[in-house]
């Protein structure tokens, strides 16, 4: 069962309570360049992307987010360390900011905090087990209680100035750690969760610790908000994201692919169809769950679970629609596939 976790609304998307758990990516591109940081936001929303994140590391990032807010539609996260200066008047423009109140002093603080009550902007409380206070640190260790207690008091100190438009990340690279360190935090706390595995590795390795890691906490009922970390195109974490939604029956969004390993039995180019029909039904928002099976050996059964499916054989190709094999294919399997997808 879900936690029970407080409504909050960034830009147009709500998250928490009992809203789907949204998608968000972190844009790779230097914030300064408008026009590559707008078109790789539009390249996220088309693959499933509903909350962008870019960085604001200075004052000429933080000019160009008005410009980067009005060409995208969707809401729009600036991200700052260090400058709370920058926090504040990006505060003013964003549909949420993401600070570390480690790294922006107890003392600046207040400043953000009423910079974002005006403007009615949530504010994310981001723990990294990598910059706790030193305090904190020495009683606790590089712990998960440790990003706990660091974030409990973050949020009271925020609370205290009469802020609750809140939403708390607490990451590490480490999955256990990061998992166990949101189920205490839930335990003890209803603000919405964004949770993620941090600095992940690359698409293999960071695909299988996030994987993990986001997968444990979403089947615990723990995440409002999921971004996959990975050294790879930020296309590529919306892609994983969508993925663990889907398997985890969160989040329904485009194909679903069942498909075989094959073996010396397949009658078709399994693999090769597979990856080219998720490379060209990627953007696509229908929902269809597809089989592609190599052989009649599961291929039936298979094939008659989902909304279509071919199945190889000797010297034919097998279609089924709505769990009914209709027919035979003649010609090209995946323009064939393609075709009933469209129609669909
Ligand atoms: S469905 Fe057929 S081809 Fe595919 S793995 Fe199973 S036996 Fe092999």
């Amino acid at each position: 069962m879900r936690s029970k976790t407080k409504e909050i609304r960034i830009g147009k998307v709500k998250i928490g309570g009992d809203n789907p758990i949204a998608v968000q990516s972190m844009c790779s591109t230097d914030t300064k360049d408008e026009e590559a940081t707008i078109k790789q936001i539009h390249d996220l929303e088309e693959h499933g992307c509903e909350l962008a994140r870019v960085s604001v590391p200075d004052k000429e990032s933080l000019l160009s987010l008005r410009t980067i807010k009005e060409n995208i539609s969707i809401p729009l996260i600036a991200d700052i360390h260090f400058d709370y200066k920058l926090a504040i008047e990006a505060a003013r423009v964003a549909d949420k900011i993401r600070i570390n109140p480690g790294n922006i002093g107890k003392e600046n603080i207040k400043s953000v905090v009423d910079a974002a009550m005006d403007s009615n902007t949530p504010v994310r409380v981001g723990i990294n087990l990598g910059s706790l206070e030193k305090d904190i640190e020495k009683k606790f260790g590089l712990t998960a209680l440790g990003m706990v207690e660091s974030a409990m008091r973050s949020i009271k100190e925020i609370e205290r100035l009469g802020f609750y438009n809140i939403i708390v990340s607490l990451k590490a690279s480490d999955v256990l750690k990061t998992i166990e360190a949101y189920k205490l935090f839930s335990q003890r706390s209803q603000y919405p969760l964004h949770v993620g595995i941090t600095e992940s590795g690359s698409s293999f390795s960071g695909t299988i610790n996030s994987s993990v890691g986001i997968g444990a906490l979403l089947l615990h009922g723990i995440g409002d908000t999921i971004r996959v970390s990975l050294s790879a195109e930020p296309v590529e974490e919306v892609k994983v994201a969508w993925q663990i939604l889907k398997a985890l029956r969160l989040r329904k969004r485009g194909i679903d692919i069942t498909s075989c390993p094959t073996c010396a039995r397949k009658g078709i180019h399994v693999i090769k169809i597979t990856k080219e029909l998720e490379q060209r039904t990627s953007k696509l928002t229908k929902h269809l769950h597809i089989a592609v099976m190599g052989c009649g050996v599961n291929g039936p059964g298979e094939s008659k679970e989902a909304d279509i499916g071919v199945v190889g054989g000797k010297g034919n190709v097998l279609l089924y629609r709505n769990g009914m094999m209709v027919g035979k294919i003649e010609g090209d399997v995946l323009e064939r596939l393609m075709k009933e997808i469209e129609n669909a």
